[in-house]
């Protein structure tokens, strides 16, 4: 493995994964949004982005509101939508 690739591993199914292809988000106050560069961050995979059902599972761990955890689902979607 080369070391100057960062590898990071996604939170949803373990798997490690070149950090440039990993979503970088922040969850603070039981809500994820897109990473500010300040706090605790943590990566998704493309493939956990696109299942719904791991995205809910994360949103549980985080204990978002139902809103706040819809609101995540359909930013996950718009983001894979715009690649
Ligand atoms: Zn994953």
């Amino acid at each position: 493995m080369r070391k100057n690739k960062p590898v990071r591993m996604c939170l949803a199914c373990r798997e490690r994964e070149l950090q440039k292809n990993l979503i970088r988000l922040q969850e603070d106050n039981h809500t994820i949004f897109p990473y500010t560069g300040q706090g605790r961050s943590f990566y998704l995979c493309t493939i956990c982005c696109e299942n719904e059902k791991k995205v809910k599972g994360l949103t549980k761990r985080f204990r978002l509101s139902t809103e706040d955890s819809e609101q995540f689902v359909k930013y996950l979607k718009e983001l894979n939508k715009n690649g």
